[in-house]
């Protein structure tokens, strides 16, 4: 954890403290560990020797999911949005070759994945899975995210982090003390329907939702890993200055939009803001 040293913040009294979690683990970074951790002991637990999930083409979650296959000894089953390209992206093919199954469904079909007929259908090709959601957000996930703000020594009012599915910011809002409030950062456009989401997320890990959080929606660039000149301005500029190369979909929106609330006033002047770099760029 550091302090950013900025003029821009200094003007508008605003105090940013950079949590580093994407070192938690090199190939485990950050808000994917969190997530599985709580899902893995469950899968021990209750007998399951496969893991099967969701994701894009280009999910950090599913590498994860095969990251932590290989290493805990589950065999793995990645079920891909669309249709199999070959060459297979880097990001699916350092999945493969943790030991990852790939399996491809339809748009249609992927839209209906969480259905009881899509997961029967599942189930009858590839046996008795532990099922992880698609970004592994669920209430186990929310558990384990919730471990996160207790971590943090230096003091802090608001902590922040990107959303995409929304567990990140439900785990990290549930374990934050009396007093202190989470905003997350949209990384998709119109992303309104993420507000139910967050919300039923906590209703299903501690049986109602808190108060204390809230969502931008305001800087998601054009959409889910979307990018303008203007951020990858301000990702450049970042790395510059600060030696932290930020990922132009998740953290370099979190701290660009940061940086433009509090330049417009938007953060009561001596806040003290815990920016959570969630994971990194994909290598
Ligand atoms: C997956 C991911 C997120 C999104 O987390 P959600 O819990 O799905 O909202 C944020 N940051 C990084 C770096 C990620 O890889």
């Amino acid at each position: 954890m550091h302090e950013l040293r900025d003029e821009r913040l200094d003007r508008a009294g605003v105090r940013v403290l950079l949590v580093r979690d994407d070192l938690v683990d090199t190939a485990l970074p950050g808000n994917k560990w969190r997530k599985l951790k709580y899902n893995l002991l469950a899968a021990r637990e209750q007998g399951f020797g496969t893991l099967l999930s969701f994701g894009g083409a280009y999910s950090n979650h599913l590498r994860a999911v095969a990251t932590a296959g290989r290493r805990y000894g589950f065999r793995t089953v990645g079920v891909v949005r669309g249709e199999e390209h070959l060459p297979l992206n880097p990001s699916l093919a350092y999945a493969s070759a943790q030991g990852m199954t790939l399996t491809y469904l339809d748009r249609d079909t992927y839209r209906r994945k969480h259905t009881p007929q899509v997961l029967a259908e599942l189930a009858r090709t590839w046996g008795d899975c532990y099922v992880i959601p698609e970004g592994g957000s669920n209430a186990l996930a929310v558990r384990g995210c919730a471990e996160l703000p207790g971590e943090i020594a230096e003091d802090f009012d608001v902590i922040c982090c990107p959303v995409g599915t929304g567990g990140t910011l439900a785990g990290l809002a549930a374990g934050l003390a009396p007093g202190r409030t989470a905003l997350g950062v949209a990384v998709l456009k119109g992303a309104g329907f993420l507000l139910d989401e967050v919300r039923e997320l906590q209703r299903q890990a501690l049986g109602m939702p808190t108060d204390n959080w809230r969502i931008d929606l305001d800087h998601h660039y054009g959409g889910y890993a979307k990018r303008t000149v203007e951020l990858d301005a301000f990702v450049a500029d970042f790395h510059h200055r600060h030696g932290v190369a930020l990922d132009p979909v998740y953290t370099g929106k979190l701290l660009a939009a940061v940086y433009d609330l509090a330049e417009q006033g938007h953060f009561p002047p001596g806040i003290r803001i815990a920016a959570v770099v969630t994971g990194s760029a994909v290598r």
